[in-house]
């Protein structure tokens, strides 16, 4: 047999974050979001454990760049910095 598809065996690979309800550490599901700026993202969550029944808000935001786009917006100032992968130690 003779694939050229990469060897994902027909799955594909969901990069969606995963919200975990900080209560009772269940799946949390997004609800609504809104976008309060280019950078800030307000997501409404829910908690799917029905008997904890959680709703929550986050903010997510889009604190640095790493690559810089090929299209910059003017308006969006973002430092540009590297991966840091800095290990907390207790
Ligand atoms: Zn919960």
């Amino acid at each position: 047999m003779q694939s050229n598809k990469p060897a994902l065996n027909g799955k594909v690979r969901y990069t969606t974050r995963r919200y975990k309800c900080p209560h009772c550490g269940s799946c949390a599901k997004v609800r609504s979001s809104k976008e309060e700026s280019k950078l800030v993202t307000k997501r409404y969550l829910q908690c799917q454990n029905i008997e904890c029944g959680h709703t929550y808000a986050t903010m997510e935001e889009i604190v640095h760049t790493i690559t810089p786009s090929a299209m910059p917006d003017p308006s969006v100032n973002l430092e540009v910095r590297g991966i840091t992968t800095k290990t907390v130690n207790g």
